[in-house]
């Protein structure tokens, strides 16, 4: 059976399920879940993501994160930690970069859910003259690290959401009912819907618990939001780099949402960090070197590779592309000045 028939046959028998609990089956079911089953990036995935476009990502980050350890009086050994790697492009190309600037390479941590990831991500980053440890979860990162660092591109948007729905003065949770023996959403549409994420508030909890025993700061890379007011219905799936209902394609379609960065950076200074604000992805990115690095690559490259980066370069730092709806937001435990966050403190 599939899990499009295991879905239907649970409505028919115990009743509508919620947005939270399809989304999570949809993405997690660890038979026919779509981390269970599939490679989500590149071009023969759903989509393409800010490292899998160009090696200048990673690169500018691992100058980024060079930075904050030198600002820690570069510690060593220290740990590097990446929530939900992907292919583990990024990670590769953060560890060449530092291998190239003559920086000792940390200890790595890979946090991911997805074995077919895993065995992608070993296959990425090869042997290698560093450590590389995998974690299912946060709790299973060792207890007696030092000094970390710690990065997630694209890890928030992931992680399942509910949805309430306004009708009249309440708040009614959206939940999957069906019709003719079709997904429908129940109730149908609304002006009104307001998203949580619940996920999130357990993430933060572990994060900051980490940051704060081991001296470590983060950086978060997503697209999303930083405001407090409802935004609306930002659920959506990707299959094969087209948009469709996130009712088509029950596991095989990519389930994101926006996230909602007001909450988050609420939820690590509840938890006492040190919250740089959201500052929109493209204004990061040329801040700490991504236009002189695309430059520098240039001088060198075919114009078939020139006319890659340049692309690149557009799609994430324009405004009308990924600039300004992705966002970059760094937290953590010690007072610092991270490049590109404007330097006026914290938010
Ligand atoms: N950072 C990568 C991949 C982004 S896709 C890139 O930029 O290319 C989201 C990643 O998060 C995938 O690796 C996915 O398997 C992982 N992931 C999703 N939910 C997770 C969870 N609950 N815990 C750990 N990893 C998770």
């Amino acid at each position: 059976m599939s899990l499009e028939d295991h879905l239907k046959k649970q409505i028919k028998t115990t009743g509508p399920i919620t947005v939270l609990d399809f989304m999570t089956r949809a993405l997690y079911d660890p038979q026919e879940g779509y981390y269970a089953t599939k490679v989500p990036m590149g071009r023969t995935g759903d989509y393409i993501t800010a490292p899998e476009m160009t090696q200048v990502f990673g690169e500018v980050i691992a100058g980024w994160l060079i930075d904050i350890w030198q600002q820690a009086g570069s510690p060593n050994p220290f740990h590097l930690i990446e929530l939900g790697p992907g292919r583990g492009t990024l990670m590769a190309d953060i560890l060449r970069a530092f291998k190239s600037l003559m920086i000792p390479l940390p200890k790595v941590h890979l946090v991911e859910v997805s074995s077919l990831l895993k065995e992608q991500q070993r296959a990425t980053l090869g042997p290698s003259s560093t450590q590389i440890f995998w974690h299912t979860d946060l709790s299973m990162l060792p207890n007696d690290q030092g000094f970390c660092l710690m990065i997630a591109n694209e890890f928030w948007d992931a992680l399942p959401i509910q949805q309430f729905v306004k009708i009249n003065q309440d708040w009614i949770e959206r939940r999957i009912e069906l019709q003719d023996n079709e997904f429908i959403f129940m109730p149908k549409e609304s002006t009104t819907i307001h998203e949580t994420c619940p996920a999130i508030s357990a993430f933060v909890i572990q994060i900051a618990n980490h940051l704060k025993k081991h001296r470590g700061t983060a950086l978060f890379l997503d697209y999303g939001y930083d405001q407090p007011e409802a935004v609306g219905d930002t659920l959506q799936a990707l299959y094969h780099h087209q948009k469709l209902s996130p009712l088509d394609k029950v596991g095989q379609a990519d389930l994101t949402h926006h996230v909602d960065f007001h909450q988050l950076k609420s939820l690590f200074e509840e938890n006492t960090l040190k919250v740089h604000r959201p500052v929109p992805q493209g204004d990061f990115l040329k801040a700490i070197g991504f236009e002189e690095r695309t430059s520098q690559l240039c001088e060198h490259a075919t114009p078939e590779q020139q006319s890659a980066l340049r692309t690149a370069a557009v799609r994430l730092t324009h405004p009308t592309h990924m600039g300004t709806l992705f966002k970059a937001m760094c937290v953590s435990d010690h007072a610092l000045q991270p490049m590109g966050f404007g330097g006026e403190g914290y938010n």
